[in-house]
């Protein structure tokens, strides 16, 4: 994702672009350079708009191709022990697989007179002049090939994800290991296809099952992609990971904090195994602090990958392509020198605010190690008073929704109009309308919206 967003930006720049991937891209095909692709992934509005900048139209296309396109309004949501207030209407939504994502992205590339595309090569190493101090380039192997070949170039991106080799190559060239920060939270996904029950009756479009931190860990989450399928993900920090067996899969939808994921899975049909995913760390390599050899830039999930359960990490490969092309309308027309190190330091100051609202939630745990400031701490205090009042009150569930969405900014929240909502509300959880569930081949409890559920 990173890549083919760094290549759009960089074909307005370069004379040529080159993007290199050791898997061969067929369509809609399980890659093995992705292991994530098979669990939910949720786009915040913030990439929509920027990725849609960058290939006009894509949306378009991929509800053609299948995505479906709802409004937040449309999502039920639990969270902190509430259902919250359905947002205001505006934020649009689209759902579909991320195989499906990356191939109409993918698609659009050999629009771009200038991008080749070179599937099967793995890069294998960096390539420096004699004193280390400029890439010209990396040596690749094409798939069952022994010998290596050297691709040259003025400049190098790595976009080869969180396994990314670049802290070895480095250090190969006599580079000290680049600094990396970690937050662990030893998140575990499973997830699984379902045909969506024709017989089922409900006012939502998307589902989201969360926990109230410190106490509870496990999290469900149903979205409709492509072929009226629906992508069930569910998932546990601290090591509490769903099983990827039948009846263990079930109990996990049972333990959650709400009915409504359970009693759909006991009911629909599933359509492929179970397809499980750990995930360690909130993670970032800190390039910023290196003195990288000029010609070289690290982007996408090699320099950052953060909790996926808040679903940023697409936002933040566009945001990295966004930040590389104001980075180069400002570099002297044909002169490279000093980009890299720009372009580390900018990103990494665009990075500070989704790595706080990743890990601020992460650190609720008590055993998950990082730092908490008094300001965290009563920052937590006011989230949480305004977690309560967002199952009443459809502005800040809103107003929330384009902070996560990352539309709008975080003092959104802590305006005087949001801190007087958060003062005025009733204490406690529980709160919030339960979205509709109804199965219309079982008999309908009166009096809840929930019609037979539980
Ligand atoms: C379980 C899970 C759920 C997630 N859910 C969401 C979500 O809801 N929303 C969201 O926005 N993000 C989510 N993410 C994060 C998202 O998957 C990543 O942030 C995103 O894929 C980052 O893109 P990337 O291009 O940096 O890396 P990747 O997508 O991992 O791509 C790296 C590419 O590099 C290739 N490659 C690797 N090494 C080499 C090499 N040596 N030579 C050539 N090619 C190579 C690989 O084959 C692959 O194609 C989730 C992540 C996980 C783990």
């Amino acid at each position: 994702m990173a890549g083919m967003l760094a290549s759009r930006v960089l074909s307005a720049h370069f004379e040529r672009v080159t993007l290199l991937e050791r898997d061969r891209h067929s369509g809609t095909e399980p890659r093995k350079g992705v292991p994530q692709e098979q669990h939910a992934h949720g786009l915040l509005k913030k990439a929509v708009d920027l990725i849609e900048g960058y290939f006009p139209g894509l949306f378009e296309q991929l509800v053609s191709a299948g995505a479906n396109v709802w409004d937040m309004s449309e999502a039920a949501w639990f969270h902190f022990g509430n259902w919250q207030a359905r947002s205001q209407p505006g934020l649009t939504m689209y759902t579909q697989s991320r195989p499906l994502l990356d191939s109409v992205i993918r698609g659009r590339l050999p629009d771009i007179h200038n991008l080749t595309l070179l599937d099967e090569c793995e890069v294998v190493k960096l390539v420096a002049n004699e004193t280390r101090s400029l890439i010209r380039g990396v040596e690749l192997r094409r798939r069952k090939q022994e010998a290596t070949e050297v691709l040259e170039a003025d400049l190098v991106v790595d976009a080869s994800g969180r396994g990314s080799r670049m802290p070895r190559w480095l250090e190969d060239l006599g580079l000290p290991r680049v600094e990396e920060s970690h937050v662990r939270i030893e998140v575990g996904y499973a997830s699984r296809r379902y045909r969506k029950p024709k017989n089922l009756v409900t006012n939502w479009k998307a589902l989201s099952i969360y926990p109230t931190p410190p106490k509870e860990t496990r999290m469900g989450a149903l979205s409709p992609i492509e072929e009226d399928i629906w992508l069930v993900s569910q998932a546990g920090s601290l090591g509490d990971h769903p099983p990827n067996d039948e009846a263990g899969y079930l109990e996990f939808a049972r333990s959650l904090p709400q009915p409504h994921l359970y009693e759909i899975l006991k009911r629909a049909e599933p359509l492929t195994p179970i397809a499980t995913h750990k995930f360690p760390s909130n993670m970032r390599r800190h390039y910023e602090r290196l003195k990288l050899p000029e010609g070289l830039l690290v982007l996408g999930d090699a320099m950052c990958s953060f909790n996926p359960l808040y679903g940023q990490g697409i936002t933040l490969s566009a945001l990295a392509a966004n930040t590389l092309e104001g980075c180069l309308a400002v570099q002297p027309q044909g002169d490279l020198a000093g980009l890299g190190a720009r372009f580390q330091s900018k990103v990494a100051s665009v990075l500070e605010l989704p790595w706080l609202m990743a890990t601020s939630e992460d650190l609720i745990y008590p055993s998950v190690e990082g730092p908490r400031p008094l300001w965290w701490k009563m920052m937590q205090g006011y989230a949480s008073r305004l977690h309560e009042r967002a199952a009443y009150d459809s502005v800040v569930s809103t107003n929330f929704a384009k902070m996560m969405h990352m539309t709008s900014s975080p003092l959104l929240l802590v305006s005087p109009q949001m801190v007087m909502r958060a003062f005025s509300a009733p204490r406690g959880s529980g709160g919030g309308t339960p979205p509709v569930l109804q199965f219309t081949d079982a008999p309908a409890q009166s009096g809840g919206s929930v019609a037979n559920v539980g």
